[in-house]
């Protein structure tokens, strides 16, 4: 009976770790991340520990061990003996520890989003109806500059608990009340109940973002006449149109998950040691 439960909990690792590294191979194909970004996932056996990468690019992930388990009270490695890290897994530990029902971290520098992080009073909406999830009143923005102490390197990096803690309060209380939160002069983080939310978060925040930077070059460029092309230059969703997009998105993530995990195992940049078709060859 033991042996049953323990070799139905290694395929859940297992088939955990294989998503984590077909992750980080999906959100750099789909510009998330480059060289940096960071994703991670809640140990799906222990909730009190968490699973990313190493020091490395995403895209260069590719077997199991890649990746470090973190203590979440303290981002502290399990192994002492594990290899470096990122400095910015306390984005990751911090939320997971705030938030019970968080399962999966993406943080990115996306250039897309970028204009929505160093331009003051220019808010990120959702303009469309894949990403509902941004909500309609302007994403949040969290900046780090008032948390510095006298003496320390300012380099916007969320390299400790102090830093993580008070970008997982901006995400809200009991619960997250917000799916992405900008960085000021930063990034953008993302949480998720589970990889396959967080990841179709992450490259949608990506995608709204260069649409609305598109329609406001638009409108300013004096191209459109009429009406239409006063203000802003596009037309966020209306809260209850975010609400129910986001629920029609949340019913539908299946299938582009499906999609992009075809495409990062079709392409010789990304190996994934886990992944089936790797083990059939
Ligand atoms: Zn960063």
């Amino acid at each position: 009976m033991a042996t049953t439960t323990s070799s139905s909990d290694d395929q859940i690792l297992t088939n955990a770790l294989r998503d984590l590294i077909s992750a980080n191979h999906i959100l750099h194909h789909h510009g998330v991340v480059d060289a940096y970004g960071h994703v991670s996932i809640r140990h799906p056996l222990d909730p009190t520990m968490y699973i990313m990468c190493g020091y490395m690019a995403p895209a260069m992930v590719s077997s199991p061990t890649d990746l470090i388990h973190y203590h979440v009270s303290d981002s502290s490695p399990i192994d002492p003996h594990a290899p470096k890290g990122y400095s910015e897994r306390f984005i990751h530990g911090e939320l997971f520890k705030r938030f019970g029902s968080v399962n999966c971290v993406i943080h990115s520098h996306a250039e897309e989003v970028l204009p929505y992080v160093v331009s003051m009073g220019v808010p990120l909406k959702a303009v469309y109806h894949m990403s509902g999830f941004l909500g309609s009143k302007g994403v949040k923005v969290f900046d780090i500059a008032p948390l510095y102490r006298q003496g320390e390197q300012q380099d916007m990096l969320v390299n400790n608990s102090r830093f993580g803690a008070a970008l997982a309060e901006k995400f809200g209380a009991e619960q997250p009340e917000e799916t992405v939160v900008l960085m000021r002069r930063h990034g953008f983080t993302v949480v998720g109940r589970d990889i396959v939310t967080a990841v179709y978060r992450g490259i949608y925040t990506r995608i709204n973002a260069e649409a609305q930077t598109k329609a406001m070059s638009i409108a300013r460029s004096g191209m459109g006449d009429g009406e239409e092309a006063q203000g802003e230059g596009f037309q966020a969703l209306t809260p209850e149109q975010a609400v129910g997009c986001s629920a029609m998105n949340e019913a539908f993530h299946d299938k582009p998950w499906r999609l992009w995990v075809r495409e990062v195992e079709r392409l010789p940049l990304y190996e994934n040691q886990l992944s089936e078709s790797s083990n059939r060859a």
